[in-house]
C-alpha cells in the first residue's frame, strides 16, 4: 500500500491531457485532437452547470429507474457461512445493466453540443441497447457498430436495437468482435465529427472518455455508500465488481477511494486458462501498451500485436483495461483477482438458485469472487458486490455451455 495514497486528491485526476500517472492519455490521430479537446471543454462546463446536473438526475430517475436498491443477499450469506453480502442492484435499471447511466449522460452532452447523430460500439449488445434506447427517447440518429460474430451470437439484441430505430452496422474485420467494432466507430467519428458524438461504452479510450464515463457511473458508488451507512451504520470491509473496461467497477469504487479501511477488488475474466488467447485477465497476462487511444495494461504477443482473448462473457472479453484501474493498481489502492469461466458459471447458477436473481455472465465473475471471499471472512464482516446487470441476455449461452437443452 502506498503510504501517500490518502494525500492524493482523486478529484484532481487525471491531468489536463488525461494521464492517470503513466496511464491514459490521448493516443489518437491528429484529426481527433480538436474534437476531443472540444468534448473535454463541453464536459467540464456541463459538470459545473446545475441545469445539466438536474436534467441528468431527472432522466436517471424517471427513464432509468434510479436509485437502485442495495439488497441484503440473506440466503447467499447463509450459503457462504461468512461475511454478510450486499448486492448493488444495477440489474434493475431500464435496459438491464449499469450501461444506461453513461448512455444518458453522454447523450445529454451530445444534445448540449448540438450533435444530432450518435455512434457507438457494442460487444454483447448491452451498450448498444442502452444507446439505442436513449437516442429513441431524444430523437437522435443512432448508428451502432458491432462485430459480425457478436451479431450472430446476440441476434435478439440486434433486433432490439433496430426496434428502437438504430442502424446496426456489422463489422467483418479480424475476430469480428468488440475491438474491430471500436476501430470502425473511430473511423466513422473521424469522418463525421462535425455532427456526430461517439458514445464509448466503458471507461476506456482517449481522454476525456475514461474520466467522463467514470463520472457518469459515480452515482453507483455514491448511492451504495449512503445506503450501506443507513442499513449497517458503517462502511463495508470490502467491495468488489467485475472488470471488463472497468466502468461499473470504477463507478462503484470511486466514492470509496479515500476510505482507506475499505478494500477494493476488481475481478477480471480468467477464461479457460491463464494462457495466451484463453483469457482476458490483463493484470495477470498483460503488459504496458497502447490500444484505441489509451496507454494501459494490454494482452499482447511478444511482438506487441494485440492478443486474442477469451471469456464466457462477451462484456469482459477485451484486451485492454481502463487506464484508471492500472493507476490505482500501481498505487496499491485497488486489488485485482480473476474468476475462470467455470467459477463464473457456478456463481451464475448459485445466485439463481439461492436468491432468485439471474445475473449477467459478466456480473457472475464478481459474484464468484464475493462468494469465495465471504467464506474466508467472519460473520461480522460486510462485503458489497456490484450486480452490474441481469442475465436474460445470457440464458441461451449459459444453457449451451452447461450442456442443457432449451
Ligand atoms: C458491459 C458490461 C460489463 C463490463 O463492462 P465494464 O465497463 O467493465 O463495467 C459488466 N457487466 C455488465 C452487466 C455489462 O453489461
Amino acid at each position: 500500500m502506498d503510504q501517500n495514497f490518502t494525500e492524493l486528491n482523486p478529484n484532481d485526476l487525471p491531468t489536463e491531457s488525461g494521464h492517470f500517472g503513466i496511464y491514459g492519455g490521448m493516443y489518437v490521430p491528429e484529426t481527433l485532437m480538436t474534437p476531443l479537446y472540444e468534448l473535454n471543454q463541453a464536459y467540464q462546463d456541463a459538470k459545473k452547470d446545475p441545469d445539466f446536473n438536474q436534467t441528468l438526475k431527472a432522466y436517471l430517475k424517471e427513464f432509468a429507474g434510479r436509485p437502485t436498491n442495495l439488497y441484503f443477499a440473506e440466503r447467499l450469506t447463509e450459503y457462504c457461512k461468512g461475511a454478510k453480502i450486499y448486492l448493488k442492484r444495477e440489474d434493475l435499471l431500464h435496459t438491464g445493466a449499469h450501461k444506461i447511466n453513461n448512455a444518458i449522460g453522454q447523450a445529454l452532452l451530445a444534445k448540449r453540443m448540438g450533435k444530432k447523430r450518435i455512434i457507438a460500439e457494442t460487444g454483447a449488445g448491452q451498450h448498444g441497447i442502452a444507446t439505442a434506447s436513449i437516442c429513441a427517447k431524444f430523437g437522435l440518429e443512432c448508428v451502432i457498430y458491432m462485430g459480425e460474430e457478436d451479431m450472430r451470437r446476440q441476434a435478439l439484441n440486434v433486433f432490439r436495437m433496430r426496434l428502437c430505430g438504430a442502424e446496426v452496422r456489422g463489422v467483418s474485420a479480424g475476430q469480428k468482435t468488440l475491438k474491430e467494432a471500436v476501430n470502425e466507430a473511430m473511423r466513422d467519428w473521424v469522418t463525421n465529427v462535425r455532427n456526430t458524438h461517439y458514445i464509448i461504452g466503458s471507461a476506456l479510450g482517449s481522454h476525456p472518455f475514461p474520466m467522463m464515463v467514470r463520472d457518469f457511473h459515480r452515482v453507483i458508488g455514491e448511492e451504495a455508500r449512503s445506503q450501506i451507512l443507513e442499513k449497517e451504520g458503517r462502511l463495508p470491509d470490502e467491495i468488489c465488481a467485475c472488470v471488463g473496461g472497468g466502468s461499473n467497477a470504477i463507478g462503484l469504487f470511486f466514492p470509496f477511494l479515500k476510505d482507506k479501511d475499505v478494500r477494493l477488488t476488481g475481478v477480471e475474466a480468467g477464461g479457460r486458462a491463464i494462457k495466451n488467447g484463453e483469457h482476458a485477465a490483463r493484470f495477470v497476462g498483460g503488459k504496458l501498451g497502447v490500444l484505441q487511444g489509451a496507454k494501459t495494461w494490454i494482452l499482447q504477443t511478444e511482438d506487441g500485436q494485440i492478443d486474442a482473448t477469451h471469456s464466457v462473457s462477451a462484456g469482459l472479453d477485451y484486451a485492454a483495461v481502463g487506464p484508471e484501474h492500472a493507476f490505482y493498481k500501481d498505487k496499491g489502492r485497488i486489488d485485482f483477482g480473476y474468476a475462470s469461466d467455470e467459477e463464473a458459471l457456478n456463481a451464475f447458477k448459485t445466485l439463481c438458485k439461492v436468491e432468485g436473481i439471474v445475473p449477467a455472465l459478466e456480473t457472475a465473475h464478481g459474484i464468484a469472487y464475493a462468494i469465495k471471499r465471504a467464506k474466508e471472512l467472519s460473520k461480522e464482516s460486510l462485503i458489497l458486490c456490484n450486480l452490474s446487470g441481469r442475465g436474460d441476455k445470457d440464458v441461451q449461452e449459459a444453457a449451451r455451455v452447461l450442456g442443457e437443452d432449451l
